[in-house]
């Protein structure tokens, strides 16, 4: 009996230590595992090579995505690492026919139980395009990051390695999961919505002058301090799925003395809707005016936006936006703003429900 018991307590302990042995594998193996993030190439400076080391040209996009991420070793050490290229071009030249093309391999990998984020490497000229268009129409909640340079690969003091090891730590953070599109580079993180390249050639080009970075990468790790506003991805009520074309929307640029010639010349054109660069809070010229409020009446949608860096352009301030039927693009400027359009006149082209979406979004 004495025995049995003791037999019984011995088992007990052998049994208890079996599970904590069993428990310590698991969290070793689930500490060794890394996340998939897997890297879409695009293009751009990042990949970009210089003519010669002297000159000052290069060529965007020149090498593919195998040889940047042989060139830092150390991604392997944060996640496990695939590589493809969807096309090799400077962003000067990113088109509807791409973007649906990204968006589409976007969310197929993210819909892979084997992948844990994507990695975007893409030209900086139209990034504040692209990440706000994928943020809109990415339906996962999966971290989604996109990362240049503004450096060749070539140049003495590249950014595009340092940048791309920090777009995939952030993207590799659980902690990036559920925020949206994030632009990552010069150690800086953004929400896709708030960003803008400001500077032509400087490496802190990228700012969010009216919200400012969402988080930061220090010393290899990243650290996330706000939410995202505005609804995105898993929220957007937007999708491209079996879209094989974008409505056209045109941007016009307002100045002193702005004449109607481009406002009539891009209505000919077949734009759906024209987003006003507008000079101050979204104004322009009487003439300007007149064309605008000529085009809302053969049903293109105006969206009055503005040409200054910061600032909301709000409704019914200087322009009568009830009575012209216009929408106010509150935060947005003009290249996320026509992002927006395309997608909401895929929907409809009621300028009071267009509004609502640019409050919402
Ligand atoms: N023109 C280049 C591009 O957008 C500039 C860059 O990547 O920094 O592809």
């Amino acid at each position: 009996m004495q025995t049995l018991t003791s037999g019984r307590v011995i088992s007990r302990q052998a049994g208890a230590v079996l599970a904590s042995a069993v428990l310590l594998a698991v969290t070793a193996t689930a500490a060794l595992a890394k996340p998939h993030v897997a890297i879409v190439a695009t293009g751009g400076t990042i990949a970009g090579a210089q003519t010669s080391p002297q000159g000052p040209g290069y060529t965007a996009g020149a090498f593919n995505i195998e040889t940047l991420i042989a060139g830092v070793p150390q991604l392997k050490d944060i996640a496990d690492i695939s590589g493809e290229q969807l096309v090799k071009i400077g962003s000067q030249d990113m088109n509807d026919a791409v973007w649906l093309k990204l968006a589409k391999r976007v969310n197929e990998l993210l819909a892979g139980k084997d992948v844990d984020a994507v990695v975007i490497t893409h030209g900086t000229d139209t990034m504040e395009e692209t990440s706000y268009f994928l943020d809109l129409v990415v339906n996962s909640d999966k971290p989604v990051v996109l990362v240049g340079s503004m450096r060749p690969a070539t140049a003495i003091s590249a950014d595009g390695p340092g940048n791309l090891y920090d777009a995939v730590t952030v993207a590799a953070d659980p902690d990036a999961k559920g925020r949206g599109v994030l632009v990552v580079l010069n150690d800086q993180v953004f929400a896709a919505r708030d960003v803008y390249k400001t500077n032509t050639t400087q490496v802190d080009t990228f700012k969010a002058l009216d919200r400012g970075p969402i988080g930061r990468v220090e010393e290899g790790s990243a650290e996330l301090f706000e939410v995202p506003t505005g609804k995105h991805t898993t929220a957007s009520g937007f999708s491209v799925a079996g879209t094989d074309t974008l409505p056209k929307v045109d941007i016009v640029y307002a100045y002193a003395n702005m004449g109607r010639e481009l406002i009539d010349a891009a209505v000919k054109a077949g734009a759906k809707g024209i987003v006003v660069a507008g000079v101050g809070n979204g104004n322009m010229t009487a003439e300007a005016l007149q064309a605008l409020t000529d085009a809302r009446k053969q049903g293109v949608v105006v969206v009055r936006s503005t040409r200054l860096p910061s600032g909301a352009v709000t409704r019914n301030a200087e322009v009568n936006d009830d009575e012209l039927g216009f929408v106010a693009a509150e935060e947005l400027k003009p290249g996320k703003a026509r992002v927006l359009l395309k997608l909401a006149l895929m929907k409809t082209s009621d300028p009071m429900q267009i509004q609502q979406m640019f409050r919402d979004y």
